[in-house]
């Protein structure tokens, strides 16, 4: 229906996943383009925002990081409440931070909308040549079985993160 009458739609976006999987440099490497190299990147992601382009419309991404506070599980409702999109995080080198990821996604499941877009994000892919913990296949089949959206990617190397933020963009902006 042409222009989209400049009204920007908002989402809220929120990153879940063991300390140190790369959630704010996920985020980051989204909203700057670039890794952040010194890693005081939780305390400076706790909020972003980013404005993209997706199928004409402008959608605003309001990016909710936990800053260093997922210790803490009792507050993590209070992140993913309204939430349009939920970004999973789990380190592909780590199977401690896969199996956390699964039991957020099971929660996130039972505690959002049905329609929230939930993503399987395997970080660190740079690293998996020699390190790898988590076969590709045991998350395909599992975000497959639960219907999520899957991808490994590298907050370091920029792999796959755009891609992985477009996905979820035109999910949001197809639902409206
Ligand atoms: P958070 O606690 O989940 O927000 O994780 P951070 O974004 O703070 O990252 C934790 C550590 O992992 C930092 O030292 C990052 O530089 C590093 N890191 C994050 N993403 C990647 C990645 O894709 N590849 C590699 N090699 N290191 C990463």
């Amino acid at each position: 229906p042409g222009a989209a009458g400049g009204r920007i739609q908002q989402a809220k976006l929120v990153l879940l996943g063991d300390q140190g999987v790369g959630k704010s440099s996920l985020a980051l490497r989204f909203v700057r383009g670039q890794f952040p190299e010194h890693s005081e990147a939780t305390v400076g992601a706790a909020f972003l925002t980013q404005t993209i382009l997706v199928q004409g419309q402008s959608l605003k991404f309001d990016i909710w990081d936990t800053a260093g506070q997922e210790r803490y599980h009792s507050l993590a409702p209070m992140y993913y409440r309204g939430a349009q999109a939920a970004v999973v995080v789990y380190d592909i080198n780590n199977a401690n931070t896969f199996n956390r990821a699964i039991s957020w996604v099971r929660e996130l499941r039972q505690q959002t909308a049905v329609n929230t877009v939930i993503v399987l994000a395997g970080n660190k892919a740079d690293l998996a040549s020699e390190h790898r913990a988590v076969p590709t296949e045991d998350a395909r089949v599992f975000a497959e079985e639960t219907g999520l959206i899957f991808a490994e990617c590298s907050a370091k190397s920029g792999l796959a993160v755009n891609e992985m933020f477009m996905m979820i963009a035109h999910k949001i902006v197809g639902k409206h």
